[in-house]
């Protein structure tokens, strides 16, 4: 497995890989590698010859006060994760190799950067964005990786490669959960154990929206009343929104209609916890 810390490195391995033929899958992360990335490295796997992971803390989609410090960063253990899984190269600059001087230029993408996760992490998808157009750029891959669990993420990115013309393919895998149903995620390495026994409730919210949906219910002011009582059976999160949205343009709807997104965002103790469903109306 290479492992690549400057731009001209990775650029040099992708050239060659690239030249022999083959087709490169890039798997974008934060580190500290969970179920949920390797499920990404399967999926660039099975599609592609070769599969780039990105290893990168990006701090331009932190804003002051937020978890950018202390996020976890075991590359050794991340590195081995790679290895283990077959990966044929780790991209982990250092943000100085990122970001050598002020940052002048951002890609924004409007609308489906605002609400939901916009409303109270502002600027955090014009980092996203803005980090995902230098890694495209830098890697050149043939297809990019992204997990269901961030899914204003997902819609921003296949946004913007539709609007930049950007010449990779976006492909969306499903969120892997632990088996009493939280999503996946470093950031529940946080949670207290108490905390973490407590925090099941937000994919029993989601479950419960889903079989409403299922049953012929099409107010979402309704439904959402009803997530909002399931997540009350834990009195210590606080939630930042339950939100029922178009899964294509994230608008508000008053009815459910096609396919939605049923998206909430809370806290628990200081940790910030995000999942999503999305509902086909016409198919339940
Ligand atoms: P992160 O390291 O948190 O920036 O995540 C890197 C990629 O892994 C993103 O595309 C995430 O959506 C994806 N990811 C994170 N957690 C999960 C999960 N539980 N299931 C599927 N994909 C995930």
């Amino acid at each position: 497995m290479q492992a690549a810390t400057t731009i001209a490195e990775i650029r040099a391995w992708v050239r060659m890989t690239r030249a022999a033929g083959r087709t490169v899958g890039f798997v974008p992360t934060m580190g500290a590698l969970h179920v949920g990335h390797v499920s990404l490295i399967q999926a660039a796997t099975a599609r592609c010859d070769c599969v780039v992971v990105s290893i990168f803390v990006n701090p331009t989609q932190f804003s002051p006060g937020e978890d950018f410090e202390k996020y976890p960063r075991p590359l050794e253990q991340d590195l081995a994760i790679c290895e283990r899984h077959g990966v044929d190269a780790v991209f982990a600059p250092s943000p100085s190799e990122m970001y050598p001087r002020e940052n002048l230029t951002w890609v924004t993408v409007e609308r489906v950067s605002e609400p939901l996760c916009g409303r109270f992490r502002p600027g955090h998808f014009r980092g996203v964005a803005t980090v995902c157009t230098k890694l495209f750029n830098i890697v050149g891959a043939d297809a990019a990786f992204f997990g269901q669990k961030d899914a204003q993420q997902v819609a921003v990115i296949q946004r913007m490669v539709a609007d930049l013309n950007l010449p990779l393919e976006i492909v969306v895998c499903p969120t892997v959960r632990e088996p009493d149903g939280l999503a996946v995620s470093s950031r529940n390495q946080y949670l207290s154990p108490q905390e973490r026994k407590q925090a099941p409730v937000i994919y029993r919210s989601l479950q419960r929206s889903a079989d409403l949906i299922r049953a012929g219910e099409k107010e979402v002011a309704r439904i959402t009343e009803q997530m909002r009582e399931v997540l009350g059976q834990v009195p210590a999160l606080r939630i930042e929104y339950v939100s029922i949205v178009d899964a294509a343009s994230l608008e508000d709807l008053e009815r459910v209609k096609g396919k939605v997104l049923v998206a909430v965002a809370m806290r628990l103790g200081s940790t910030r916890l995000i999942d999503n469903i999305v509902v086909d109306v016409d198919t339940e």
